[in-house]
């Protein structure tokens, strides 16, 4: 039945929908970013020159991105490999091994395009085989970069197959950051991809200069997210797996309440972690989750929930630049509230020859990116 009557309002029902349609912040920076070689490299990059302005790029390659010379090789080929029009800025990551000495710590402090030295625990994560496994004999090392204030990026896990899968951050903390704190009191320190309750109040308590990187999966989902079926049930879910792992839900409430504090300690770091499908839908599937384009979308999701939209600017576009010393980004971008149930305007997935990397989140929150 039809009604031809204009509707009238009932006086209890609100005038208006007072939730927000748009947000615009000052372009952000990834402060952790996984952007690979070769064909993947050109398939993935244009999803977080789309978004970010600048990004810390990992360096976990083979052969691993050791020096100051590689690092700015590895550079020049992210460049080559952005579209005509696209505005990015790479800050490298060198990856710290044994073989890293302290004058080429001082060549990366000279160096703007270098924000820091990685570490990455002897195989606790994709290609870290070439990682330290005693942290004693980069002593020289770490303490080149504590005089000269080059920021160590911290994978906080223990790798010892006797350790629980997730417990590694937490042991970590014990065995490996407190002491090294005490070793390095200034070095300035950055516990990237932080996911539990213990990590964040490491950060927050440190009296020396700590920071972490947050990732948006690690703010939306618990580790039950790897085990449930879209619509419930059972279901293996190799898209939300990745390292470290997705911790209970007391972690992820304490990452989400850090995020959103407004704290400058804590900021955007995707770990966006591009794997061919095939490799992550496979008996042994590859760690690493892909949000390069669905990240900001599901930050803003996560930060709405906690009714703390106003703080996403500072922790997307503001906190990382002021660690790292780089000046606030020129430009805007607008996060618009999709209409309905209606599907996500952009593909996010990346083909990379025939097959494709497929981006977690796509159409998990009422957000998303507007086009240029
Ligand atoms: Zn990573």
């Amino acid at each position: 039945m039809t009604c031809s009557r204009p509707s009238r309002r009932p006086p209890q029902a609100p005038v208006h929908n007072r939730a927000m349609q748009t947000l615009t912040i000052r372009r952000p920076d990834d402060a952790h970013l996984h952007l690979r070689e070769g064909a993947m490299l050109a398939a993935v990059l244009p999803a977080s020159a789309a978004h970010f302005a600048r990004a810390v790029v990992m360096p976990n390659l083979r052969p691993p991105v050791a020096t100051v010379e590689r690092a700015l090789a590895y550079r020049r080929e992210i460049l080559a490999a952005l579209p005509a029009g696209m505005s990015f800025d790479p800050r490298m990551a060198l990856y710290l091994t044994e073989a890293l000495v302290p004058s080429e710590v001082q060549r990366a402090r000279d160096c703007p395009q270098v924000a820091g030295v990685k570490l990455y625990p002897a195989r606790a994560t994709t290609n870290s085989e070439a990682g330290v496994s005693d942290l004693g004999r980069a002593d020289a090392v770490l303490a080149a970069m504590e005089r000269c204030g080059l920021p160590l990026l911290v994978h906080g896990e223990v790798a010892r197959p006797e350790v629980d899968a997730f417990d590694r951050e937490r042991i970590f903390l014990e065995e490996v950051l407190v002491p090294l704190r005490a070793r390095h009191p200034g070095l300035r320190i950055v516990l990237e991809h932080v996911t539990t309750r213990e990590g964040i109040e490491f950060v927050r308590g440190d009296p020396g200069p700590t920071a972490a990187s947050i990732t948006a999966h690690h703010l939306l989902w618990n580790r039950n997210a790897m085990f449930v079926a879209p619509g419930g049930g059972a279901g293996l879910r190799p898209h939300h797996y990745c390292l470290p792992v997705l911790k209970r839900e007391e972690h992820r409430r304490a990452l989400l309440a850090a995020a959103t504090s407004g704290n400058p300690r804590f900021f955007l770091g995707t770990d966006s972690a591009p794997h061919l499908r095939r490799d992550k839908e496979s008996a042994c599937g590859c760690a690493g989750c892909y949000t390069a384009p669905t990240a900001l979308a599901l930050y803003a999701r996560a930060f709405e929930e906690a009714g703390a939209l106003d703080r996403l600017g500072g922790f997307a576009a503001a906190h990382a630049a002021a660690f790292y010393g780089w000046d606030p980004n020129p430009g805007s971008l607008t996060l618009v509230r999709r209409a309905g149930n209606a599907p996500v305007a952009q593909d996010c997935d990346a083909r990379v020859g025939d097959d494709v990397v497929a981006a977690l989140g796509a159409g998990d929150s009422p957000w998303e990116v507007q086009s240029a």
